[in-house]
């Protein structure tokens, strides 16, 4: 009877209440109905910024009204001391926490929802100046005794071979005049603040027991809780700003802000510092979100005098003579005397490029821009002598190009392809907002807003993330747009099609249509009753294809198109007089050729002859050219059809720029399609991993291991990875060779769990394709794996390509951060030089890189400059506080190598081969 009673409440709700959460089946039906049977304790500490309220309700009062009037659970309210809460918890006198941070200790005893907030750590000093990591060398940090930070710390230290105490209070209240280690939710100023790392993301957190609730709990979030809560955070920012400053100004300095009507402002290009966006037209990046934010908090309007692509002397001169009020400058000596600075927003990095070309070592000329802080640096690193300075960024790059500086010292190294050169971190500098002298009230108040900005972190991740967004976004438009052009050539080529058949109906008329209209070339139907006629004729079958022939018409119009098809036709002619030239289509060719043993020395002729072309040359037109030497016994037909294979092979894989036909290269394309036909059925029975071991190299001990597929096919034999991976992209198969691998390597963490062998920091390593991490079913489909065979994320790590970046870097992002969310590491696969997105990499939420072995061959190959690239590299690596994989270690000379240069971890066959029986 009681059942049945509560049915109909439950039901009743849902009926007339619409604001209540609506059960996704029968088990949350079930799940629910016996819930609100219970009272549910909800605790949270006391004096935690949790209880304050902020237009009138507070963090717990929303958490509170999720559980209890969306959920319609029974729930008391409890909260007291921190210690005793976590205490109840563990006994399960407290069932839910408003919010815990998730570690793996913790994951023992609670389930923990998706994150409510992000947590960041800080070092923080009311005293003490703190510009960069190196400043807390050979000095004391504090932290709280039992504080989950403590281990950051520690590899913040490890990683930059600091000498620095940490030193364990009860409280660090006791010692804000020295640095101490704290998280972003506190309300400490921003002044002498420098960020250390992500603390694992806070989450409501669920006994055990009623894991179930946390599906239901999450799916409340998404409805209508996580907006909420966002706003409550935003809000809270916004009252904190508004509270601490407006306490902190001054009488006078409430005078001006009242009278002030609006500050000019110009911004110059600068990276992701300032740049103009070319989506929004205006000047976007890191200054201008710090500053919008800071303006429209205290209610001023803030005029962009910015002009695009202004000379940074332009804007020099605007600001001396006071036609703007601000701009961004950073400190040095001389303009010190001159000028009024603000305190620090940012720091900045200052890199060091090195060019690669001849005497690296030897020369030491370093190129800098005049009167910069970066000027001053560079001379308290080297001699006199050594430096070069530039007024101009451009003829200092010039210069650097032509090789005569081998070393520049800028702020913007993305221009530079790190295989080409060398780019180190030199050091970091804070950047200032610049005043004349008559502003100093203006300063002051700019420097409490600064300093009260307590989500100014947040803002500048926001706009670094988004400028390099822009950045993406504008390469992938550029690609769109080629593809857009190819929709309206493909319309043409239908238009031209319907047209030539059109005309074939007077064709039989015209003898004249034979030939090309442009081109005086044999046509496609004079080809057709060639090849009926010819079949067994022996010689050379060549098929030739423009390269960005669509490009050509689209930037420089269809009658330079027209002219470019009639100069490449008459190459064709001069050096196949004697042969049959035909055009088959918009820019492809098809040729017979009589020679038949030496068709190659006439394919250079060809190139040399759309050299010696003037509009070819101006315009860079080159060709892709596939061919076969035909045989009387196969057709013509076919022999064209197997010339155009190669002819497409030639475009696809940028392979040279000509390519025969062989039997060899005939059977691999057969072969090929026979792979893609068979991979469908047997990825289930035929695929299966190896696990190759990785190393610790500081420690020489196993740390973990990397999953590859394998594949014994019952009608090939074995096939290689690295034929079968890209083939199975190709037809969209290769989720489901992924998701087999990530099930064996879950799956063989749990054997060695069972088998209770000691894997304290062991993990095993799975390769995800961007192709399946495209997919929507990623996270889910791998925390479902976790959960079937009971594995926690900490034990494995996914292996995913730069490559992947490329498109919807933010819906990539956030998968990476819900595997991360799970103990899940990530890594960057296949590494090599020749690729930058180095940029990129600071912001991803990425732990490790693994160098491919290309670059240790590049060692081989020059000793000198791969071993400076790899060093390069590394240095790289641990300023990104990113570990180092090896990959592909062959000899004991390549892993002292590593050892020497202080590589984290190493992978290759001197140190393992991939095996079946890995802790079996
Ligand atoms: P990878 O992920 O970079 O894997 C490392 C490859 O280097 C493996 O080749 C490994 O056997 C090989 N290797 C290891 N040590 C040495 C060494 O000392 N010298 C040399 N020369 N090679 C070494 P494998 O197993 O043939 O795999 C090739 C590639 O195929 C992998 O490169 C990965 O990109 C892809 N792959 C393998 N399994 C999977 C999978 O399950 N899913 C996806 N998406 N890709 C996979
Ligand atoms: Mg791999
Ligand atoms: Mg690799």
């Amino acid at each position: 009877m009681k059942k049945i009673l509560l049915i109909f409440i439950v039901s009743f709700s849902f009926v007339f209440s619409n604001n209540m959460y609506k059960p996704k089946n029968d088990i949350e039906v079930e799940i629910l109905e016996r819930m609100r049977k219970e009272t549910l304790v909800l605790g949270d500490r006391t004096n935690y910024f949790t209880n304050e309220k902020i237009n009138g309700e507070s963090f717990n009062d929303i958490i509170y009204d999720l559980l209890k009037n969306y959920l319609g659970l029974n729930i008391e309210m409890r909260l007291g001391d921190w210690r005793d809460i976590t205490y109840e918890f563990e006994k399960e006198n407290i069932q839910i926490l408003t919010n815990f941070t998730q570690t793996s200790e913790r994951q023992k005893i609670a389930t923990f929802s998706t994150k409510i907030f992000n947590e960041k750590l800080f070092v923080t000093s009311k005293k003490k100046e703190i510009n960069s990591i190196q400043d807390l060398n050979k000095n004391k940090v504090y932290l709280a005794e039992g504080s989950i930070y403590e281990e950051f710390l520690k590899v913040i230290i490890n990683n930059n071979d600091l000498k620095t105490e940490m030193v364990l209070v009860d409280d660090t209240i006791d010692y804000e005049d020295e640095f101490v280690l704290e998280s972003n939710l506190s309300d400490s100023a921003e002044k002498n603040k420098i960020m250390i790392g992500n603390v694992p993301s806070s989450s409501i957190a669920v006994i055990n027991k009623h894991a179930e609730l946390v599906p239901i709990i999450n799916n409340a979030m998404r409805e209508q809780y996580s907006d909420r809560i966002d706003k409550w955070f935003q809000d809270r920012r916004y009252q904190v700003f508004k509270k601490n400053f407006e306490e902190s100004l001054t009488i006078a300095e409430k005078n001006y802000l009242k009278n002030i009507k609006k500050i000019d402002i110009a911004y110059e290009e600068l990276g992701e510092m300032s740049y103009f966006s070319n989506e929004k037209l205006i000047y976007e990046g890191i200054v201008p979100a710090v500053l919008k934010t800071i303006f429209h908090r205290m209610d001023i309007f803030l005029d962009d005098k910015s002009k695009p692509a202004e000379e940074w002397s332009s804007i020099f001169n605007r600001f001396k003579t006071g036609k703007v009020d601000l701009i961004t400058l950073s400190k040095t000596k001389n303009r010190e005397q001159a000028f009024l600075f603000t305190t620090k927003i940012f720091d900045l990095n200052i890199y060091k490029v090195n060019s690669l070309k001849d005497s690296l070592y030897s020369k030491k000329r370093i190129g800098v821009i005049k009167d910069t802080r970066q000027e001053e640096i560079l001379r308290r690193y080297y001699l006199e002598e050594d430096i070069v300075t530039y007024d101009n960024h451009n003829k200092m790059i010039k210069d650097f190009e032509a090789n005569k500086i081998y070393s520049i010292v800028i702020i913007n190294p993305e221009d530079f392809e790190i295989g080409k050169y060398i780019i180190e971190i030199l050091d970091t500098i804070p950047v200032n907002l610049g005043l004349n002298k008559k502003n100093i009230l203006l300063r002051d108040i700019l420097d409490k807003a600064i300093n009260n900005l307590l989500d100014k972190n947040d803002i500048i991740e926001a706009a670094k993330f988004e400028s390099r967004r822009e950045k993406l976004h504008k390469l992938e438009m550029e690609r769109k747009r080629y593809s857009g052009i190819l929709i309206i050539v493909i319309f043409t080529v239908i238009i031209m099609t319907v047209q030539s058949y059109r005309l074939k109906i007077e064709e039989n008329k015209n003898k004249e249509l034979l030939k090309d209209e442009l081109t005086g070339l044999l046509s496609r139907r004079v080809f057709n009753e060639f090849c009926d006629k010819n079949n067994e004729i022996e010689g050379s079958i060549l098929v030739l294809d423009l390269n960005n022939f669509k490009k050509i018409n689209d930037f420089h119009g269809h009658s330079l198109g027209d002219e470019v098809i009639v100069e490449a036709s008459k190459c064709l002619k001069s050096i196949f007089s004697k042969d049959k030239v035909f055009r088959i289509s918009g820019d492809e060719f098809y040729i017979y050729s009589y020679e038949k043993y030496e068709i190659e020395e006439k394919l250079w002729d060809l190139k040399e002859s759309f050299k010696s072309s003037k509009l070819l040359r101006r315009l860079g037109v080159s060709f892709s050219l596939g061919y076969c030497i035909k045989e009387q016994k196969t057709s013509l037909k076919e022999a064209f059809k197997n010339a155009d294979m190669a002819m497409y092979f030639v475009k696809k894989n940028k392979h040279f720029w000509y390519k025969e036909a062989t039997k060899d290269f005939i059977k691999s394309v057969e072969r090929k399609e026979i792979i893609r036909k068979s991979l469908e059925g047997v990825i289930e029975t035929e695929f299966f991993a190896v696990y190759q071991p990785k190393f610790n190299l500081k420690t020489n001990t196993l740390e973990g291991a990397e999953a590859l597929a394998r594949w014994e096919s019952s009608e090939l034999g074995f096939v290689s990875p690295v034929e079968f991976i890209p083939l199975a992209e190709e037809v969209n198969l290769v989720y489901r060779i992924d998701y087999k691998i990530a099930e064996e390597s879950i799956k063989k963490i749990r054997h060695i769990l069972d088998k209770e062998i000691n894997i304290k920091d062991f993990r095993i390593s799975f390769n995800v394709s961007p192709e399946t991490f495209r997919r929507e079913d990623v996270v889910s489909h791998i925390e479902s794996l976790l959960e079937k065979y009971s594995v926690d994320g900490k034990y494995l790590e996914i292996e995913i390509t730069e490559s992947m970046f490329i498109s919807d870097i933010k819906d990539i992002i956030t998968k990476l951060n819900a595997l991360k969310s799970k103990g899940i590491r990530i890594s960057i696969d296949d590494f090599t030089a020749g690729y930058s997105t180095t940029g990129l990499l600071a912001t991803l939420p990425v732990d490790t890189v693994k160098f491919d072995r290309s670059l240790m061959l590049s060692i081989a190959e020059d000793e000198k400059k791969g071993k400076a690239i790899y060093i390069g590299l590394i240095k790289m690596m641990k300023s990104l506080n990113l570990k180092i994989v090896s990959e592909g270690i062959e000899t004991e000379s390549e892993l002292e190598f590593l050892k020497e240069n202080r590589v984290d971890y190493g992978q290759g066959f001197y140190l393992g081969r991939p095996t079946i029986d890995f802790y079996n």
